[in-house]
């Protein structure tokens, strides 16, 4: 670590960076960032810096809340669209106790604790993200607005589109473990697509919250308000995050969801990854899908699904297996109910977690699905083993309680900063009285 402490520290001077932020997400999700001069930045990347962790969800406790925040310097980056001539720099954070010891609470250890159980049984969880969103204007405080009427993979005459896309994506890269391979219009109106190519789940985890803040910046310049609002109409797609995943033997450095003597290439391994995150898919969807907004976009007719089941071709299903794989390498599996607006280390870490306890507890999937399961009924569903995701953020959060395994993993003081955000966010939402409900029910005689 010192060698790269001191390898930053010489680039900082070098460059001339006068100030440098320190980034981290609250148990929500949302950024936070203190800026720090960079004369301070030596001591502060051997000692971190202190911060008063109460006003920011999930790092407040009652006895404690003195907070360490303390830079890792492999996430070091300059962000590209401060002044040319005075760029600022930027760290991702590990958040300490004031006794030196790690806080429990903060997503990127519960990521990291959850790998290090993936590295006790030999394996390191590789992820790509399919990051959507939407570039909408907003005037004043009006509502935002859509800003085209375009679709799936369409151009537009002035290139105006491909050219942000591809400033975000040449922004994300000045940053470390980071690197884009797809950017394309996406089927709803004003709405694009991201995609990152492959990388350690940590690395991702970070290149995420990274590329996050990079599209709502560079958006920002160019006068549209970003957002990863998972359903912003109702009769329009909505923006998900599906995340391919695949697991890496540590030792052989090879992918062990492949099996070439499978007819589908698909090994055991991967079945009883599947096999765990269906059977904890309930339980883990509050932390997957963490808005009450996220639950209209988990509605059939949009590409997203709302079935617990998996299978090769169909997508509309929680789980598919692209079942051509080009070389081992790409044996994946894809799941698709993810959406862009949650915490991304608390997301990847309820994902391997689940796929692992598949493994060791050799949790075999019910049998692909291959037929279109809208077209059947519900009882006969049933009967197939299939289930239906939660369909509102009470009813998720309501598994999340019952079932102790996401709790686990997010461990006391992370599952109650978690689930009282949650629920008061909930009780919020479900106190409001739309217009559509008064044009509806106010006339009725
Ligand atoms: N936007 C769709 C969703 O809500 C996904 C479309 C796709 O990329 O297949 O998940
Ligand atoms: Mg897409
Ligand atoms: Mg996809």
């Amino acid at each position: 670590k010192k060698e790269k402490i001191e390898e930053v520290l010489n680039e900082i001077k070098e460059k001339n960076i006068k100030f440098c932020l320190l980034q981290f997400l609250s148990i929500e999700g949302t950024l936070k960032s203190i800026g720090i001069n960079s004369n301070r930045i030596e001591e502060v990347l051997y000692s971190g810096e202190g911060f008063d962790g109460s006003s920011i969800t999930g790092y407040g406790r009652l006895e404690e809340s003195d907070m360490v925040a303390v830079p890792d310097p492999n996430t070091f980056g300059i962000i590209p669209w401060t002044n040319e001539k005075e760029t600022d720099g930027r760290f991702i954070c590990d958040i300490y106790n004031p006794d030196g010891t790690r806080f429990e609470g903060d997503p990127r250890y519960i990521l990291q604790r959850t790998c290090l159980k993936a590295k006790k049984m030999g394996y390191i969880l590789k992820v790509a993200p399919e990051l959507e969103f939407f570039l909408l204007k907003q005037n004043g405080n009006d509502v935002p607005k859509a800003t085209d009427t375009r679709g799936y993979f369409s151009d537009d005459a002035a290139n105006q589109d491909h050219a942000i896309r591809k400033e975000i994506a040449l922004n994300a890269e000045k940053f470390p473990f980071l690197e884009v391979e797809t950017v394309h219009h996406e089927v709803a109106r004003s709405q694009h697509e991201i995609d990152i190519r492959y990388n350690e789940v940590l690395h991702m985890a970070d290149a995420c919250m990274t590329m996050k803040m990079v599209i709502k910046a560079t958006a920002a310049k160019h006068g549209y308000l970003a957002t990863f609002m998972p359903k912003p109409w109702a009769n329009h797609n909505g923006s998900g995050m599906h995340v391919h995943q695949s697991l890496w033997s540590i030792e052989k450095g090879e992918n062990v969801f492949y099996d070439p003597n499978d007819p589908n290439k698909i090994s055991d391994i991967l079945r009883y990854f599947i096999g765990g995150q269906l059977k904890h898919a309930h339980s883990m969807t509050a932390i997957l899908n963490s808005w009450p907004n996220s639950y209209k976009r988990l509605v059939p007719g949009y590409e997203a699904p709302t079935l617990i089941a998996w299978g090769f071709k169909n997508r509309s299903m929680l789980i598919r297996v692209p079942n051509f794989f080009e070389k081992a390498s790409a044996a994946r599996m894809e799941i698709r109910s993810p959406d862009p607006a949650g915490n991304i280390y608390l997301q990847f870490a309820a994902l391997l977690n689940a796929g692992l306890d598949g493994i060791e507890n050799k949790i075999i999937p019910p049998k692909p699905v291959e037929v279109n399961l809208f077209k059947i009924s519900k009882d006969e569903r049933k009967k197939m083993g299939v289930e239906e995701l939660p369909e509102s953020l009470g009813e998720a959060l309501s598994h999340m309680r019952h079932s102790t395994f996401t709790r686990d993993m997010l461990g006391e003081v992370a599952y109650k900063a978690y689930s009282d955000s949650k629920m008061k966010e909930n009780q919020l939402y479900n106190t409001q009285v739309s217009e559509w409900e008064l044009n509806r029910y106010s006339t009725v005689l």
